[in-house]
């Protein structure tokens, strides 16, 4: 059984198309989404229509899902992101701005030893930087292991008493998860990654052979560059891609 993990696809189809092609070459099962569909980017309905076509097992919604479906106010939002909210808003159907609306909150338990979140297991809206986030976090969680996203950065905790198992054939951008001991993990994010690489990152997580594969993509940030100054969003959102920022 393999999952296909997305998270913070952020309106941008360029770069959801290109995920989806490589991880149909490399084969999945089930998909799971950890929320942040849509903002920033300029394509949020083609994002949205194509993440519910893959029929995910686990979508729950990010802190822009609910701003976007105006479940909460974008009071603590910076400038730029106020911007692509109202702009989101404004192109949005009303069905799509339903869907959004409609999205669970994390953490959600998708089976006996996995659960994924948006931020945090202990609040949707927390960011994991840093071990003594992730301490905190690995106390609050229901299952073993637990995918979150929210910082666009890809990033794995383990317990150190059990690390990251080593040694058999792996995939070079593969790892074998710890035995027995928790592990938090971030595949990153599709549409706008915040690590200084500017390729789409998502994860494989193969249930069988305990791995997990954390992909980087190349796409056409160009095109994804050119659907964000159309629209009239902010310069910034369309520079931070080219930036992996
Ligand atoms: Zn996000």
């Amino acid at each position: 059984m393999r999952y296909l993990i997305l998270s913070d696809i952020h309106a941008n189809a360029h770069a959801l198309n290109a995920v989806l092609d490589d991880a149909s070459r490399l084969g999945y099962d089930r998909t799971l989404c950890l929320g942040d569909l849509v903002g920033y980017g300029g394509a949020p309905a083609e994002c949205i229509e194509r993440t519910f076509a893959l029929a995910p097992v686990g979508l729950i919604r990010g802190n822009h899902d609910k701003v976007c479906a105006g479940l909460e106010s974008p009071a603590l939002f910076n400038d730029v992101a106020r911007k692509s909210v109202e702009w989101t808003r404004s192109v949005l159907s009303a069905g799509d701005l339903a869907r959004l609306a409609a999205l669970e909150p994390g953490p959600k338990v998708i089976a006996r030893d996995l659960e994924i979140c948006h931020g945090s297991p202990f609040d949707e809206d927390h960011y994991i930087f840093d071990a003594s986030d992730a301490e905190r976090a690995i106390l609050t969680m229901t299952a073993r292991l637990c995918f979150f996203g929210h910082t666009h950065v890809p990033a794995v905790f383990t317990s150190s008493r059990d690390p990251m198992q080593t040694g058999g054939a792996l995939e070079p951008d593969e790892m074998r998860l710890p035995k027995r001991g928790p592990a938090l993990i971030n595949v990153g994010s599709v549409g706008q990654p915040r690590d200084g690489d500017a390729r789409a990152a998502y994860g494989l997580f193969d249930v069988t052979r305990r791995t997990v594969r954390l992909r980087r993509v190349t796409y056409d940030i160009r095109g994804a560059q050119q659907q964000i100054l159309r629209a009239g969003l902010p310069t910034w959102l369309a520079t931070r891609l080219e930036r992996g920022q």
